[in-house]
């Protein structure tokens, strides 16, 4: 379908478009919008490209929303570059490579920005309740706007990722970690992470989100959950009023997800949809609900106890993907009748005998257990450190 029809003309209008071409769905939505404002401009597309993983597997922006955003604002008379800084331990250009998006960037003549090569640029937070700085990719500042174009995804950690949460791959390398080892605010509704996310949306906005839902992620988001096709786009100038929208589409409300309720608190943006014209009117048709992230990744290997406290997302991939790789052969490795624990994150105050301790946020635990360090450590490390139990 065509979303341009009926053109938004509010700050807080959204576009949808469904469309089994995710090309064409990125279009149609981007042409219900004018872009003049971007004529002369520099502007910084910001997709997720945060893992090494192909495309159609729900983790990665699709290329083909990326070629829309590229040919859309450069047709718009802007000057377009690609940008992303991935999440600790992974290569930007690797991950840009296998996400397809590099390919495309090079067919539409786009330069591509390792945003990790160049020093970061202090910021402050004049207002932050849960950080004070924080450390930004310098192009996130030099480009006269950023277009977040993340993919629509459940999240272990904060329920959703979206335009407004994809802007922490502007944070300098490992510094995106620091979000999740903060300490405990004084306050029930939100925890640290959540908190440091609204305050880092009072310094690094999008000023324009395009959220790829053509095939998104559900479950065990945003790296080893289940691929969601939802076949849609959604666009808009304000990443609240966006990601809201987005949120409706996945089966969530935006108000119960506390990064975007607190900055729509404090009027970085909308999520009230009474408040939000949305394009077509129709577009409710679109929904189909995400199978939200479980709060215990011990759902899914019922053998293993996952001890979790205050861990990032990095370490947690590496935990899934190894238990999904090996998870069957984990018993040969543990003395018979002695359960299987594992520890991940530095939050942990102790941890029973025998852990296996992964990530060096655990170090602290190697007595009572075994460490693999790492900063996430990798898999192979992980399965070297079994194997040399014995
Ligand atoms: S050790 Fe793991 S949980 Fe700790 S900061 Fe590194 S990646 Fe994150």
């Amino acid at each position: 379908m065509n979303a341009g029809s009926i053109l938004p003309t509010d700050a807080t209008d959204v576009a949808v478009a469904e469309d089994a071409d995710a090309y064409r769905a990125a279009r149609s939505v981007l042409a219900a919008f004018s872009l003049d404002a971007y004529r002369g401009k520099r502007v910084l597309l910001k997709p997720n490209a945060g893992r090494c993983s192909p495309p159609g597997t729900g983790v990665n922006t699709n290329p083909q929303v990326v070629a829309a955003a590229i040919d859309s604002f450069t047709e718009a008379g802007a000057t377009v570059a690609v940008g992303e800084s991935p999440i600790t331990g992974v290569n930007t250009l690797e991950a840009l490579e296998t996400s397809g998006i590099a390919a495309v960037a090079r067919e539409h003549e786009c330069p591509l920005i390792d945003m990790d090569a160049r020093h970061y640029v202090e910021v402050e937070i004049p207002n932050g309740e849960a950080i004070t700085h924080l450390k930004v990719c310098p192009e996130a500042l030099e480009f006269d706007s950023v277009v977040s174009i993340p993919v629509m995804k459940t999240h272990m950690h904060t329920g959703v990722t979206l335009a407004i949460k994809n802007m922490k791959g502007c944070l300098w390398r490992r510094s995106k970690v620091d979000l999740h080892m903060l300490p405990a605010q004084d306050r029930k509704d939100a925890r640290s992470l959540e908190i440091a996310i609204a305050d880092m949306a009072s310094v690094l906005r999008p000023d324009f989100a395009l959220i790829d839902g053509t095939i998104g992620m559900e479950g065990l988001g945003p790296s080893a959950g289940t691929p969601k096709p939802l076949g849609v786009v959604v666009a808009g100038p304000d990443g609240f009023a966006t990601d809201a929208v987005a949120c409706h589409l996945m089966g969530r409300n935006a108000e119960e997800v506390p990064y975007l309720r607190l900055g729509a608190e404090r009027g970085y943006g909308i999520i009230d949809l009474d408040r939000i014209k949305v394009f077509p009117e129709h577009w409710k048709s679109f929904a189909s609900p995400f199978e939200a992230a479980p709060e215990n990744l011990a759902i899914e290997f019922p053998d293993v106890t996952i001890h979790d406290d205050q861990s990032c997302s990095a370490c947690q991939s590496t935990l899934l993907l190894f238990l999904r790789k090996h998870g069957a052969e984990l018993r040969e490795y543990f003395p018979e009748n002695d359960p299987i624990n594992i520890a991940i994150g530095k939050g942990h105050t102790e941890v029973p005998e025998g852990t296996l301790c992964i990530g060096n946020c655990t170090a602290r635990h190697r007595k009572q257990g075994k460490l693999v360090a790492g900063c996430p450590p990798v898999g192979s490390a992980i399965l070297k450190n079994l194997q040399a139990r014995d």
